[in-house]
């Protein structure tokens, strides 16, 4: 079993992001995609946690599954909308006895219809606390270049992530384009003290469509330059190839500005994921 916390105290790391599978075929899709990726041998996998809890058993199932029938190290994501203290103490006991040591602790995204009644939590922080109180996770955060749709300011955003990074061991950062977005969020943290490693997660674009809902959702700008290029394709593999350069060029400049990891969010589909690593020459680092 391996703490993130530890391994990017030790090296720069790679890491893939799963999402739970919905149906049977998906379910194929994932298995096949996790067979392919394990290969590059990344130092942690991360299984994200539907909306408000929805499918909540399906992060548990999947950590649990790559615990007994892969190399992997998971970590799983837990949010806190939607959640009692009593509801993710069982949580939390189940990671442990499936033997998960990884947690990203986050606020959540909305469900459809709002914020449920039965939320004993209302950000990060709160269930952050909880989490690190049982002492057996390293706890990982999440961090927004842009800044999070909801904070007040510039300023409060960058505090808030201070706070939860001064108990958290590290953070993952919502995707991003412009490699100066992300330098930005690193330099204004070391002006507030922080210097726990924050992640770049990155995310290749394969559909234009897709990415500017994604992109809408999260507070991030998709880049006119990138939105030219992908206007001039006329199919769908000339957009993948796009996508694919733009975000090999990211991680290359991420990597030369001393980034602690790359978190690469794979949407389940193994091919793009392996081309950015081949590419940036990840998998010899
Ligand atoms: P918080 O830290 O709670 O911040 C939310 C907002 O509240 C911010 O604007 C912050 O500045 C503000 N805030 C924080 N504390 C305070 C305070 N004390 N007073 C006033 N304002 C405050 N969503 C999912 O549903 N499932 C997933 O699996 C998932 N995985 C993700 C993985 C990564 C790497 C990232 C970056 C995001 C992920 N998300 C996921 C999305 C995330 O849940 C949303 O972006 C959510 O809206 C914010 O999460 P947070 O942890 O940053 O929340």
């Amino acid at each position: 079993m391996t703490r993130v916390g530890d391994l990017l105290a030790t090296r720069r790391t790679l890491s893939f992001e799963f999402f739970p599978p919905k149906s049977s075929n998906a379910q194929m899709n994932l298995g096949m995609a996790v067979g392919e990726l394990q290969s590059l041998s990344p130092d942690f996998v991360s299984i994200t946690y539907g909306a408000g809890g929805s499918d909540r058993h399906r992060t548990g199932d999947v950590v649990k599954w790559m615990r007994a029938q892969t190399d992997l190290e998971p970590m799983a994501h837990l949010t806190c909308v939607g959640h009692t203290r009593t509801e993710v103490a069982g949580l939390l006991v189940d990671h442990r006895r499936n033997g998960v040591e990884n947690i990203l602790a986050l606020g959540g995204d909305m469900p459809a219809g709002g914020v449920p009644d039965s939320t004993d939590y209302r950000y990060a922080l709160d269930l952050l606390e909880d989490v690190a109180a049982t002492g057996c996770f390293s706890i990982g955060v999440a961090a927004h270049p842009e800044v999070h749709p909801r904070s007040e300011s510039r300023r409060s955003d960058r505090e808030h992530l201070a706070t939860k990074l001064s108990m958290a061991d590290f953070a993952i950062t919502q995707f991003f384009f412009d490699a100066e977005h992300y330098l930005r969020l690193v330099d204004e943290m070391a002006a507030l003290g922080v210097d726990k490693p924050i992640v770049p997660g990155i995310m290749p674009v394969t559909n234009l469509r897709q990415i500017r809902r994604m992109a809408e959702m999260s507070g991030a700008e998709v880049p006119q330059w990138l939105i030219d290029r992908l206007e001039m394709c006329t199919t769908p593999e000339q957009v993948r190839r796009v996508g694919i350069d733009a975000a090999s060029t990211l991680c290359r400049e991420l990597v030369e500005a001393g980034a602690p990891g790359l978190h690469l969010y794979t949407l389940n589909s193994a091919a793009t994921a392996k081309e950015i690593v081949v590419n940036v020459d990840l998998v010899a680092v």
